[in-house]
């Protein structure tokens, strides 16, 4: 198949590495001539270059350009493709997505493949990125069926685990185990940066390993990523950070009690909970 990737970073330049492989021929545009010749270096385009013009004849087209810019990417694509051309997108959101694309864009299918890194851009491009991963479309009753099946059988291949939801059900699910965590991890470095004590906060950072490695990896990440959740995701975002405070004023009001009790039948809880979200 042709396919059109738009916006060559992580995602774009990943799902451009791992299409190549299977054979596709993918065709790449992103904003900076320099991204679109790594692109082609890296193998994750055949051919790159910034005028969108390149995708006038392809199959389908993933826009993975940061959220803010989803929008514009499409409207701006349509005087170039043809009516049958599959348009997707890999948003971290998806109801604003899928509510102002649908009136430009008939075949459009809402996408989200829930795998990152800490790392942005082309460089960060890695094969494999998607494998064993959730992938979420968030087709609704107007988009046609032919269209999700097209995108469906670019990628299944990944070796994904394919999910299908409504646009509001997905950024309520996110909020919970991507974009809260975000916030909480941001949340803790910018309280262990606030120890008045140099000597202190030396110590910490000198001392930190793997615990601190894992909790504060999504904090640590690509801040547009998190700006662009709590935007386009505000209402879930502040749902679960309200419901996190008053966790967190539990948690402090039960160790303040010495109330030992509860405290160690809260940690086993989340010790036997954990398994139902990851491995
Ligand atoms: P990224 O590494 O920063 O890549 C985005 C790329 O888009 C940039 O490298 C930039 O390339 C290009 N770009 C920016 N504006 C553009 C425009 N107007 N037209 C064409 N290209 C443009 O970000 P990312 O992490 O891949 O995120 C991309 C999308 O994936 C976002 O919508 C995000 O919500 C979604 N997503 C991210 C993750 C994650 O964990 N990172 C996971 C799932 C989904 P230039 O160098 O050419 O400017």
């Amino acid at each position: 198949m042709k396919i059109g990737i738009v916006g060559l970073g992580l995602i774009g330049g990943s799902l451009g590495l791992d299409l190549r492989s299977l054979g596709h021929r993918v065709l790449g545009v992103s904003r900076q001539e320099r991204t679109c010749d790594i692109a082609v270096a890296r193998g994750a385009a055949d051919e790159a270059v910034t005028d969108l013009a390149l995708l006038a004849d392809t199959d389908a087209i993933f826009i993975c350009t940061p959220l803010a810019y989803v929008q514009t990417t499409v409207a701006q694509l349509i005087p170039h493709i043809s009516l049958t051309t599959i348009v997707t997108d890999v948003g971290s959101v998806k109801a604003a997505i899928v509510r102002d694309i649908t009136p430009l864009w008939r075949n459009f299918v809402g996408g989200h493949p829930m795998a990152g890194t800490a790392e942005s851009g082309i460089e960060a491009a890695q094969h494999g990125l998607f494998a064993g991963n959730p992938y979420v479309l968030t087709p609704t009753e107007a988009t046609p069926l032919d269209a999700i099946a097209l995108i469906e059988s670019i990628i299944r291949p990944l070796q994904v685990r394919l999910y299908h939801c409504q646009p509001d059900e997905h950024d309520r699910a996110v909020a919970w185990i991507s974009h809260l965590p975000v916030m909480v991890s941001a949340s803790l470095i910018t309280a262990c940066l606030s120890d008045a004590d140099p000597a202190s906060l030396k110590l910490a950072q000198l001392l930190a390993s793997s615990g601190f490695r894992d909790t504060s990896r999504v904090g640590g990440g690509n801040p547009e990523l998190g700006l662009m959740m709590a935007r386009y995701n505000r209402e879930e975002v502040l749902r679960s950070l309200r419901v996190y405070r008053e966790t967190l004023d539990r948690m402090i009001h039960t160790i303040d009690q010495q109330d030992w009790t509860t405290l160690e039948e809260t940690l086993q809880q989340t010790q036997a909970a954990r398994t139902r979200f990851v491995d």
